[in-house]
């Protein structure tokens, strides 16, 4: 229906795609698990659907952040762990039984919480091997090291920590983290480590250790500059409106980005609201019909504007869809423009519009 499709701003996710990369990363460890990290609904894409994809794809573990994330991904995971990277908050421990979920037990609170629930449970422990945010600090690695019965019947099944720089592969951080970890993980009692993201996986092998922990590569988002992945999501957005603009006149929000020639600007349904950046106006950039087209005035918190004045009459009709992402345009590319991360493009994306899957 036409009124349908001049609304219609669409994310499609090709979940193949997704699977495809997670492949590539296991063909980079060939002696180690890979997990998938699915925190923030998958990075936007997803939890359950992503979850299920890779889990019929034979991934056998999944990380959340939160303890509320791990109802949507439990049972698309098919029985595998799920993983809560955040840790054990006071009070939650009740919650973390009854669903099921994994701890990353971050201090030696959390392991004596844990191990107050009088039973034997599963968890990972997390050491901070330099990178100051979550983890065991120093003192409570030695404590622990000192009296390893701190963890009296937890059933740990790995220890884990988190490279800081590992989408800058030249720095000495990154060889000192690791040597530090595994430094760490000789005096603890022997269990299986957990150290690469999706940077650390191209370390190399020293650096993968027995559990990965993938998010972005598997996403189509780039682990470090050099390294690129399959593509996974499309964001087009229809032109709801054209006008002639004339010499002189201001645009949007604050009639900026005026011009000394008349131009065609088209109307476009997609805004900050929608999660495309609004520091885009100005610099970011679309493609209608192959063709590059400029963002131009601010992004509005539904629309945008974009420059059409050199795409063929045909082509820029109401209706019409613009890609923002997709064969044209990489996440990377629009994180770039926006001077951010496509982590946070992508966790910014289909919140308010239907989320398609291929
Ligand atoms: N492990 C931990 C502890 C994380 O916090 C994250 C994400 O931030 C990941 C793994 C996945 O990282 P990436 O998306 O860079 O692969």
């Amino acid at each position: 229906c036409t009124a349908e499709r001049m609304a219609m701003t669409r994310l499609t996710i090709d979940l193949d795609a997704i699977v495809r990369n997670y492949r590539c990363i296991i063909a980079l460890a060939p002696g180690s698990a890979v997990a998938a990290v699915v925190k923030a609904d998958a990075y936007g894409l997803g939890a359950g659907r992503v979850t299920a994809a890779l889990a019929d794809a034979g991934c056998a573990h999944f990380f959340v952040a939160h303890l509320s994330e791990v109802a949507a991904v439990r049972d698309a995971a098919r029985g595998a762990p799920v993983y809560v990277l955040n840790g054990l908050a006071a009070g939650a421990e009740a919650d973390c039984v009854a669903l099921g979920a994994i701890p990353v037990l971050n201090s030696l609170v959390q392991v004596a919480a844990w191990r107050a629930q009088g039973q034997r449970l599963p968890a990972i422990l997390q050491v901070d091997s330099g990178m100051q945010r979550l983890g065991l600090s120093p003192q409570e690695v030695e404590a622990l090291i000192a009296a390893p019965e701190l963890l009296g019947d937890i059933d740990l099944r790995y220890v884990m920590s988190h490279l800081a720089c590992a989408d800058e592969p030249e720095l000495a951080a990154n060889r000192w983290q690791r040597d530090r970890f595994a430094a760490i993980c000789a005096q603890l009692p022997p269990v299986p480590r957990s150290f690469a993201n999706s940077g650390g996986a191209f370390l190399g092998t020293d650096y993968h250790f027995d559990l990965l922990r993938p998010g972005i590569a598997l996403y189509g988002g780039q682990p470090r500059p050099d390294v690129v992945m399959e593509p996974v999501v499309t964001l087009t957005a229809a032109i709801i409106q054209t006008r002639i603009v004339p010499a002189g006149a201001g645009i949007g929000y604050g009639l900026t980005a005026a011009s000394n020639t008349d131009r065609i600007i088209a109307t476009i349904g997609i805004g900050y609201a929608d999660g495309w950046p609004r520091r885009l106006g100005g610099r970011g950039s679309a493609f209608l019909d192959g063709q590059r087209v400029p963002i131009v005035g601010r992004v509005s918190m539904d629309s945008l504007l974009i420059d059409v004045s050199a795409v063929a009459e045909a082509a820029r009709q109401p209706g019409a869809p613009v890609e923002l992402l997709g064969p044209h345009q990489t996440v990377d590319a629009v994180a770039r423009d926006a001077d951010t991360i496509s982590y946070e493009i992508l966790t910014q994306l289909g919140q308010r519009y239907a989320r398609h899957y291929v």
